[in-house]
């Protein structure tokens, strides 16, 4: 697949992101997505993505979380692929934390989003197994929560508490129309 730029709030395709997506019925569908996604992901760099995000109003997600250089502090958790994903449960201990969005101001804008710090999840996998995680690093469950939430329509900025808006801030240089 050719690398696409991911659809836009704000835009008429971006319309999507406000939209419920549908369950997937066949592992084929899905595993064509996932490559769409993976392809999407490794362009842009980010870490995760949803199938809303480049215009596929279907149920899954892929997360790419790596300790590395710059972010030691991250699980090494790599590439997973959550297909038809159920929160089934979620700790009422929560974190805040910032973050962004390859389809919110094509990665530029930035706010504190408080989110559970670790849930249970069921999925189908690549192979089609179903399958059911326990995520107890609070950076893993906050990618996870936040791609699920483009699976029911909703981006980060829906998450945030009126109070944090005064320190929602711009990194112009993260704008990811300079890699397209
Ligand atoms: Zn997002």
């Amino acid at each position: 697949m050719a690398v696409i730029l991911p659809k836009q709030t704000g835009t008429e395709e971006g319309k999507l992101l406000f939209r419920k997506s549908e369950i997937i019925t066949g592992v084929s569908e899905g595993i064509k997505i996932v490559k769409n996604l993976k392809d999407t992901l490794d362009y842009y760099g980010g870490v995760g993505l949803a199938a809303p995000q480049i215009g596929i109003s279907r149920k899954v997600f892929i997360v790419n979380i790596v300790s590395s250089g710059k972010r030691s502090e991250l699980p090494d958790i790599g590439f997973k692929a959550y297909i038809n994903p159920e929160i089934l449960d979620a700790s009422s201990e929560t974190n805040t934390d910032f973050e962004g969005c390859l389809s919110v101001f094509y990665s530029t804008l930035y706010g504190q989003v408080g989110r559970p710090s670790s849930l249970k999840i069921k999925y189908m996998d690549i192979e089609g197994k179903k399958r059911t995680e326990d995520i107890y690093h609070p950076f893993h469950a906050r990618v996870i929560l936040h791609e699920n939430d483009h699976l029911d329509g909703k981006v980060f900025l829906q998450r945030m508490k009126a109070e944090d808006f005064p320190n929602l801030h711009w990194e112009e240089n993260l704008d990811i129309r300079k890699k397209y």
